[in-house]
């Protein structure tokens, strides 16, 4: 995943298609990065703290300030109860999380299984880990994962079973039902659990079950989040990790040679972001959702066939209809066919599996609604091209 088809060091597809957004001027719904800042509240925190001198490394495992926060919010939200002290790390966002929890957890060869489409970094940092890795296939329109597939694909050769959940990029939440599978296949098969929920708080009309919440999974689950989506920060890269000591004593072994520590100014004030009340939480979702509708009422009248996500930052079109066989081809194209990038979702499988996906594309539309209404506009021309 690291190298190009011709095996050259190559940038991220998100990296890729921003520098052709800023080269061409097409508006940017490839990278998920929200276009407004977050809560004022949250960025007044920052500039305190800046003020206040907390400008030197933090403790490795993070300013106990935020791993109180953390804790509390698994309580106050899902009812998980944490100690800060000894479950809880902080990491430079869920980026860094992932890669500290598969180089400690996997050995040369382990399997490890995602669902795929994946975002990127896990084939990458599965690569860097030498685990070998297996995935089970998520196929429109609702992108859950076939039980029987979770069944074959999960076996005792599996080492850790990561999901995501709210998904990216196709926007589904995984159902009661399937996290309750998953944990028992991960007790018969003695595997351990990963789960990113960046997107937790990002939910339209749907319950995110976090799956450390299930009876069975806590004492062998690994839960990621970020403050990225929740709060509008992407850039501040603060991140975290909620998982049993002895398996967080094996991933601060690695997070210390990775980063050390992060972000300390930062830290503070997402802890004043996670106790914010839950009106915020709330509107957050129910600002995107309204955003997600105004994006995918625009692709439909462009022709593209639209998914509908519960969840997250991205709407999954299929252009087909428009006579596509080729996203890849087409998202390179689509700046000068109608101003706007998005991204292929052959960019989340691995080359050999892009069957069934070549012709869809992931579009961002956590931005402000004038931009999305504009990208509507631009891409409703795509039909007489
Ligand atoms: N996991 C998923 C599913 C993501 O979409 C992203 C990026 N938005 C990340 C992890 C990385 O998060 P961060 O920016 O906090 O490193
Ligand atoms: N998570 C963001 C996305 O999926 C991008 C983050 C990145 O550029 N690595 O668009």
């Amino acid at each position: 995943m690291l190298l190009g088809d011709d095996g050259e060091l190559r940038p991220t597809i998100f990296a890729e298609m921003s520098a052709l957004a800023a080269s061409t001027g097409a508006i940017n719904l490839g990278q998920g990065f929200p276009d407004e800042d977050g809560p004022v509240e949250v960025l007044d925190a920052a500039r305190t703290a800046i003020t206040d001198g907390i400008n030197q490394y933090p403790p490795g495992l993070g300013l106990p300030v935020l791993r109180e926060a953390i804790a509390e919010h698994q309580e106050r939200f899902y009812g998980i109860r944490v100690d800060p002290a000894t479950n809880v790390l902080v990491t430079a966002g869920a980026t860094e999380a992932l890669a500290a929890t598969i180089l400690a957890l996997t050995d040369d060869g382990d399997e490890v299984v995602t669902l795929e489409p994946f975002y990127d970094a896990y084939a990458a940092i599965i690569g860097l880990s030498r685990a070998t890795h297996v995935t089970v296939q998520l196929r429109a329109p609702d992108f859950q994962p076939d039980h029987d597939d979770l069944r074959a694909a999960i076996t005792d050769r599996t080492r850790l079973i990561i999901i995501n959940s709210p998904h990216n990029p196709t926007g589904s939440v995984l159902p009661r039902e399937t996290l309750e599978l998953l944990i028992e296949l991960a007790h018969k098969h003695d595997a351990l659990i990963v789960t990113d929920e960046v997107y937790e708080h990002l939910t339209f009309g749907v319950e995110h079950i976090p799956i450390a919440s299930l009876p069975g999974a806590v004492e062998r689950t690994i839960t990621i989040s970020s403050a990225g989506k929740t709060f509008s920060t992407t850039g501040w890269k603060i991140g975290w990790i909620v998982a049993p000591s002895e398996l967080l004593a094996a991933i601060v072994a690695v997070k210390q040679y990775l980063t050390y520590v992060n972000g300390a100014p930062f830290q503070p004030a997402i802890a004043v972001g996670l106790r914010l009340p839950d009106e915020y939480f709330t509107t957050a979702a129910a600002t995107l959702a309204a955003k997600c509708d105004i994006l995918s009422a625009g692709l439909g009248a462009a022709g593209f066939a639209v998914s509908r996500p519960q969840a997250g930052y991205f709407v999954i079109a299929d252009a087909s209809p428009l006579g596509v066989t080729d996203a890849a081809d087409f998202c390179r194209a689509l700046p000068t066919l109608a101003g706007v990038v998005g991204v292929p979702v052959t960019a989340f499988v691995h080359p050999d599996r892009r069957n069934g996906y070549s012709s869809l594309v992931r579009f961002a539309f956590c931005k402000k609604v004038e931009l999305l209404e504009v990208a509507s506009a631009q891409l409703a021309g795509l039909r007489t091209t």
